[in-house]
Parts: C-alpha cells; structure tokens; sequence
C-alpha cells in the first residue's frame, strides 16, 4: 500500500505528464489558496459564509445498488442540511454528485489544468455528508480525472489502480440482495463488486495491500487528483464538504463514455489506456479507429450501440492482456452466482463452483487477511528495487514486453548509484533502439554517446605495442603473415587505429554512412545515461519511489520475499520483486542468503581509482575505442567522453597501496583531477532467480569491465527473464535451468578476462608474475590448449559451436590469443599476399575518407535520416 505524495501543484504539462497520463493520483497542496471558499475550513465557517447555497439531498447510492430504486431527491439549504445531520447524526441521506452551484463556483473559480484538454467538457460537482458515511469502492462512469477540493472536514480516500481490477474478484462481497439489484440494473460487471465498508479495519488493510491501494486522509483545503477510471472508495472522518472539477476528456474517451453509460470493467482497462491517448494512437491505431468508429456509427437504438462499443473493447481487451474477457466475464459470473446460492442455503448452481463459494463464505467470516494468501496466482506487479542501469533497463524492457504488467521502481535518493563512465558492447544500441524502441535521435542528444568501435589493449608485448579488439570481424591470420600487423584485419580496426568512425565524406561532398556494416557499441556518462532513462520510464509509465529499503520481510529459507518494508514503515508488496539493489545486493542475497562463488582465484582485483583527465589536445580528439592500459598492479580504462577522459585504474589491493595506485596514475595521466575509489568483489550468486526475486546487474555478479560485459550481461540477463517470464506465481521449477545457464555465461566470462591476465607480458611486477604463474583458466584450458595446437581456432575445419555461441565467439578468441601472441603453429592464410594487398589498399581508401568522432556527430545531427536508416537495418 502507498500513500499519496503530497506536491505542490506543478504547471499543467508537468501534472499531465507524470500524473494524468500515469493514472497517478496525487494531493495538490495549496491548488486553491487564492480562492475566496478557501476562507471556509470548518464546520462553523461553513454554517456562517455559505448557509443559503441550495443543495440536493438523497439516500446513499449504497440504497440503489441494494434495492435497484433511486430513492426520494430533497432540495434544501445547506445549513438546514446540516441541522438534520444534528438531529439525526446516524441518516444515510447524502448529497452527492450534485451540479456545483453557481454560487459556490463563484468562490472556487476554475484551476488552469481545466484547459489541459477540451474544456467545454469540464464539469464541477459537489458533496456533502455527515461523519461516519462513505462512497462504495466503485469507478466514475464518466471516465474523467477528477479534482476533489476539500473544504471543510476530513476524508479517508482510497485509490486503486484500474489494472488491479481482476484482484477484486477474490473479493466479491455480495450478499443476495446486492446481487438482484445489481441483476436488474444490469450493473452486474459494472461499479460496486467489492463493499469495503462492510470489512473490518484488519481485513481492508489485507486488501488494500493486496491490491497496491493507494491511501490518504484529505485535509481541509487539499485538492485530490484521482484518475480517470480508477478505484476509489472514500469514507467521511468527519461530517465534511467537497467540491470536484471532472477534467474534459479525450475525444474518443468521451464517444465511449456517451456509448456506454455505465461502463463495464472490460472497458475500464481498455479505456484506461486513453490515459495516455497520443502513445495508444501512436502504438495502436488501429484500435482507436476500431473504438471511434464502434462509437461513432449510427445504431438503431443506444443499446445496440453499447453493445458493439462493448463488442470492440472485449476484442481489444484480448489483445491487450493476452486473456478473454469472456473467460473472465463467465468465471466471474459463476463465482458470483454461486456465492449468492451459497448465502441463500441452496445448491450452488455449478458444482464446481460450490467448494470455492463456501470456502469464501467461510474464509471471509474468519478473516480475509487469510483469503489473500489462496487468490489469484497471476502474475501482475513487479517491484523493482534499483534506480541504477540495471533498474532501469529491466524496467523499460518489462514495460514495452509485458504491458499488462504493473511496474514500481524504488530506488533511494540517499544511496547513490555506481556513476562511473560505461564502456559497453555492439548489443547495446540493438537492445535501446529495437528491443526498447527508444528513439536514436533524441538518445544522441540528450545522452552525449561517443562511439566505440572496440577495445585497444595496450597488453601483451612490452614496448609501445598494442592490439585493437573490434566489434567487427576480420581476417586475422593474412593481417598477421600479409602485413606483419594484426591490428590491419578489417575497416572497423583500421578506423580505431587512425581514431575515424563508420561516416564517409566522398568526393563529391556527399556523406555516406558505414553504421550499418561497421559495428559499434556507445561509451556513456552513467549519471546522464540512468537520467535520460529514468524520463523514459516516467514516460512510459512506470511508477516510481524515492523510498530507502529498511527491511525486507519473509525469503528466509529460500522462501519467497513477502513485502519491503521502507525507513518511513511503508510495506511494499509485489508477485515479482527485481533485485538491482548494485553492490548491495539486498534481496537475493541478504534476504534469499544466495550463497557467492567468488572470482579471485582467477581476477586478483578488488579496487579501483576513478577520476577525469582533460583530453591531451585543444581542440579535443575523442577516441572511438575505449582503452585498456596495462598498469603495474592491473590495469587502466581508458572511456573518451566529450568533455574529458574517463579514466579508471583497476587494481589488486594485496599488490599494491591506493597512494601508490594514485601516484601511479598521476604519473602517467598529466592533469588527472580528484579521484574517488570503489571497492568490489568479483564472483556471483549461485541464483539469478530464486522464489519470486529475480537478480540482475551487480546485485547478481560483478566482474572488472575489461571486456566491458557490465551491461552486455544486465541485458543477457532482461532477455532471459522476459523468454522465462512466468504467467502465475509460484512457479518455480524452471529456475534450475535459466540459473544453470546465466551461471554458465558469468563463469566463462571469468576465465576469458583470466586469460588476459594470465598471458599479459608487458611488465615484470610481482602482480603479473603471480598472474602468469596462478591466474586460473581452467575453464577454458580446452580451447587454450587447441589454439595452441593450430591457429586460429575460426580457420581449422572443425565447428566450435560452444564458442560461436559464446559472449565473444571464435574470432575474439582468436584476437585475444594471437594479440597476446601465445606460442602456436599458424595455418595458412586462405587469400594470398597479392590478393590480400588489393583488398587491403581498398580498404585503406575507405578508411581514408572516414571522419573523425566530432565531424561525425555534427553531420549526423544535421541528417538525422542516417541514424534512422541504421536503426531500420539494425538486426
Ligand atoms: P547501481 O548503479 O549501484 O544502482 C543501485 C541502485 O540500488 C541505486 O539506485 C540505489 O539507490 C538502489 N539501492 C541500493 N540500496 C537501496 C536501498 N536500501 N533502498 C533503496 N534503494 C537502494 N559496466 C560497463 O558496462 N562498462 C564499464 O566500463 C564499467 N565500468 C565499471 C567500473 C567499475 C569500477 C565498476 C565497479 C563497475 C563498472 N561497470 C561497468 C559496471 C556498471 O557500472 C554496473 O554494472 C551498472 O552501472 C549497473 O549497476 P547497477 O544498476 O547494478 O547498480
């Protein structure tokens, strides 16, 4: 359960884009300060300035729902009202919904957020009633936001997300006569299903929490936001008044609203989507045609038109969750039938159905806090703990891949992120721009990539030697025996070397883009990357808590995770909760106590020194590759961004001191400002998923970013999860599997960035001597040992179908060994020297036309189309 933040009220784009179009409720403190009816705060002054305004007084709609009859209307004045309510504190007579009057309007003019969209459609409605009343749980019929200004006395408001809906069928609480009146009125899958003033105190707090409520005790003179189509129940503290604006809606919410009347839960959640109408139009338009149209068409009668409105929201209904809403209708339908047999002491109609309605009946007599536990398996919310790249990449990916999902991200302001720059690989820019669909463009914009066409080792031999691990694939071996250079093995190297990228100036002034067959990956700034993500969740819609993580309840023994539990006391419950807590690793492993494997034995380091060095040239050159420097006690990344180098230096702390890895440092980067330090352990749990916690990013494994893996895996991670996503809660028994094969896919990585070390000959110090002689690569031995036999391994007949599988594929494997030049007997070249020197002054004339990193952003920037294009063609 959360409460409602309480804000001061934003200017209206921002109200519509983090609140409107989020369904997120929200109290406007202040909205109505300036206007005159804020004067009147209690009972007293109510009695005094506003005696004379006429209302209109009927019995509780609780009456209608019970008898299926509107009762006697009464219109009198406001204070003669509140007389009665003295004489008779205990009357069910209300006044609610009732046109505001011009009198009270007067006093409370019109907020500016009444322009956000079709203001012809705005309209204004009062209510008023004595302490201990209330307003059923049910929805508004007329589809719109809605502003409640509090005037005088208290409220107890309640706020269910639309998306919840199927949650309440656990708790249909009707009792027979409910259930004929509803019959009558034809209401039966419309408003009022569930009757929490009829729950004790203990049995609503199961529900609210079960259901993700939202909570809050309006005061005198707060203004409420509750969204179009949610859940809301209200109960009156004190005998109090209230005054709404309903907000206009969307053209095509409107047609539905006039189609149907009372809407259906069906089109509760497909309407819901016009929360956001611009986003649904754009990812569904032909299912907004379909409901314009549904609506719009000329009908014999308002029924046939309410059908066939119905009709195309169940289609879409369909579509959109992946069940039948037919299947739900009928099961609901069922179970309410039944439920009302069960009252009525006669054989329930469905036999099947029998066991469940007495066991309802049964449960809900002892206590529903029990029944929570029994109801529906399907997986719905996901609690993801972690604000930094993991969080917000497996938010995003979630949301565009399950969009039936309710996400919440909960990270802690007071804990940071990791924030060092990121060098990552070529899956990077797939997974942003296809599989997140987030646009190239504006990502190059607000997120200020530099281009990274593979990694420079400055490793192996002594001297100034280096080799170019590329992301595009070359012919190593004619490289090597043709030139004597490995690092001339494709375009994609060649550029690296001469610091150019994949976009062409031709002869003609023309620019020609290679994006597509030259592959490459981004180098970020984490604090812009995570910010820029974090808008797009926002959004996309995804819920978001600034809440420190104090506690988390249930996981021991493996179990489940029950709920979090927040500094402030707030219990968070989810079907699914993700595990991006960073180093912390809060959930899997100090609550689910996931033993860890550790990766010393192979990677020695456990320390890094962090700062930004001024790039050496005015006006800067930026390299295109990110660098990895041997060091005297392990190693220093090099990753270029636009305003400095971002320079790390990853250290064994058994080796070495951190003045002397400062010193060092310094020494070899002229203008280094202040560092900052991190420690680390490499290693992983041995669960990716366990219960109902799923781990990725740090939480789960870290290595040292040699081969910059860090996110390659957080994604490797998303995918697995999205193929293993569960329907239900509480299967479990595909877990082995998926934590057999991540485990797999971490444990080679060790041994792959183990083999950097392990055959490292640049410097004698006592770290590399004890990396030559210790360094375990046992995990890979096998193909170590047959690259030392023929190389390279990707020109010997046999498949190696493990490795093309691998992270890296033959080719990396053969560039790390041969770079590092490990003793072998070399095949022999498959084109020949004169053909390999035609290719290669064909290439060198490409290469020679490339642009270096500014040229090509300024260029990309003005022809955009480029990045478009690559995008298209990007597989
Ligand atoms: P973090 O960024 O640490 O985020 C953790 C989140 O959890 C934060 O939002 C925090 O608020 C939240 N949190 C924690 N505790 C609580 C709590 N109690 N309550 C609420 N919220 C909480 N990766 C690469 O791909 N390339 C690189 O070049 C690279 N270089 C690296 C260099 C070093 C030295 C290190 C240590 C890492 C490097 N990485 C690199 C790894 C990379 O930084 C991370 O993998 C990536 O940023 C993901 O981090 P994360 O989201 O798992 O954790």
């Amino acid at each position: 359960m959360s409460t409602i933040d309480r804000i001061a009220p934003p200017d209206p784009e921002r109200l519509q884009r983090d609140y409107l179009q989020r369904g997120h409720p929200a109290i406007l403190v202040g909205l109505f300060d300036d206007a005159p009816l804020a004067r009147v705060r209690t009972l007293a002054d109510a009695r005094a300035e506003l005696a004379d305004v006429p209302i209109e007084i009927q019995p509780n709609y609780i009456e209608f729902l019970r008898t299926g009859r509107p009762g006697t209307r009464r219109r009198m004045r406001l204070a003669d009202y509140l007389a009665e309510l003295e004489r008779d504190p205990g009357t069910t007579d209300v006044c609610v919904e009732y046109a505001t009057p011009d009198v009270v309007r007067e006093k409370l003019p019109a907020p500016a957020y009444c322009a956000i969209r079709a203001p012809d459609d705005v309209v204004s409605t009062t209510f008023l009633a004595g302490a201990g009343n209330f307003t059923h749980l049910h929805f508004d019929d007329d589809q719109r936001d809605t502003l409640l200004y509090q005037v005088f006395g208290r409220k107890r408001v309640v706020i269910i997300d639309p998306r919840e809906n199927r949650k309440l069928d656990a708790y249909l609480s009707l009792d027979a006569a409910t259930n004929d009146a509803l019959a009558r009125i034809r209401a039966r899958d419309a408003n009022g299903r569930v009757f929490l003033e009829r729950f004790s105190e203990a049995d609503k707090q199961a529900f609210l929490r079960y259901v993700n409520a939202w909570e809050c005790v309006l005061e005198p003179g707060e203004t409420i936001l509750i969204p179009m189509l949610a859940w809301h129940y209200v109960e009156y503290v004190d005998t109090g008044m209230s005054v709404t604006y309903r907000l206009g809606r969307d053209a095509t919410t409107r047609r539905i609203a006039a189609a149907m009347p009372m809407p259906t839960t069906t089109a509760q959640t497909v309407a819901s989507l016009l929360r956001d109408a611009a986003r649904l139009r754009e990812e569904r338009p032909q299912l907004v045609r379909a409901l314009d149209d549904a609506a719009s068409r000329p009908y014999p009668d308002p029924a046939a038109r309410a059908a066939a409105v119905e009709a195309c929201l169940r289609q879409a209904f369909d579509e959109i969750t992946g069940e039948s809403a037919e299947a739900v209708l009928h099961v609901r339908e069922m179970y309410r039938r039944n439920l009302a047999a069960v009252d009525a002491g006669a054989r329930p109609a469905a036999p099947e159905m029998a066991a469940v309605a007495a066991d309802v009946r049964a449960s809900e007599r002892a206590n529903l806090v029990e029944r929570t536990a029994l109801k529906p398996t399907r997986l719905r919310t996901v609690g993801i703990v972690g604000g930094g790249t993991a969080g917000y990449l497996t938010a995003l990916a979630l949301r565009k891949q399950r969009p039936e999902l309710d996400i919440t991200l909960i990270e802690s302001s007071k804990v940071k992120i990791i924030g060092v720059g990121e060098a990552t690989t070529a899956l990077l820019p797939h997974f942003l721009h296809k599989t997140l669909g987030l646009d190239v463009v504006e990502f190059f914009r607000e997120v200020q990539p530099t281009w990274k066409l593979g990694i420079r080792f400055e490793w192996g031999l002594p001297g100034d030697y280096y080799f170019n691990s590329p992301f595009q694939f070359g012919r190593l071996l004619e490289s090597l025996a043709h030139e004597s250079d490995i690092n001339r093995n494709c375009a994609g190297s060649r550029m690296m070397s001469e610091n150019r990228t994949p976009v062409l100036k031709l002869h003609d002034g023309r620019y020609h883009s290679l994006l597509s067959e030259i592959p490459f990956a981004y180098h970020l700034d984490n604090r812009r990357f995570v910010a820029y993500l974090h808008r797009r969740a926002l959004a996309a819609g995804i819920r978001h808590k600034d809440a420190l993580i104090a506690d988390v309840k249930g996981g021991d023994g493996g179990r489940d995770v029950e709920f979090l539990q927040t500094e402030d006391g707030e219990r968070l419950a989810y079907d699914l909760f993700v595990d991006c807590s960073g180093f912390r690793s809060l959930l899997i492993g100090r609550a689910l106590g996931s033993p860890f494997t550790s990766y010393a034995s192979s990677l020695f380091t456990d320390r890094a020194i962090v700062a930004d060095v001024p790039h050496p040239d005015d006006p800067p050159s930026i390299d295109v590759y990110t660098r990895a420097e041997t060091m005297d006690c392990g190693w220093c990344w090099g990753i270029p961004m636009p305003e400095s180098d971002h320079r790390g230096y990853v250290y064994a702390s058994p080796f070495c001191s951190e003045q002397a890895a400062v010193d060092e440092m310094r020494r070899k980067n002229p203008g280094m400002g202040d560092y900052w330090t991190v420690n680390f352990r490499s290693g992983r749990h041995a669960e990716f998923w366990k219960g109902n916690v799923v781990a990725i990013g740090n939480s789960y494994a870290f290595v040292e970013p040699l081969q910059s893996t860090a996110i390659h895996m957080i994604i490797v991670q998303i995918l697995e999860l999205l193929t293993s996503f569960p329907a239900e809660r509480g299967l479990h028994c595909f877990q082995p599997l998926v934590n057999k094969r991540i485990g797999a896919v971490w444990d080679y990585l060790r041994y792959f960035l183990g083999a950097h070390y392990r055959y490292n000959r640049r410097l004698d110090t006592p770290f590399w001597h004890a990396n030559r002689a210790e360094a375990d690569v046992s995990g890979i031995q096998d193909v170590i040992d047959t690259f030392c036999e023929r190389a390279p391994i990707g020109g010997t007949p046999q498949r190696f179908r493990e490795l093309d599988a691998s992270t890296f594929g033959v080719y990396r494997h053969d560039l790390l060994f041969m770079g590092q030049r490990l003793p072998t007997t070399y095949l022999e070249p498959e084109i020949d020297r004169d053909n390999w020197l035609k290719i290669s002054a064909s290439v060198d004339r490409v290469v020679a036309r490339a642009l270096p990193h500014a040229a090509s952003i300024e260029v990309l920037m003005s022809q955009p189309q480029m990045l478009a294009r690559w995008v298209e063609r990007l597989e």
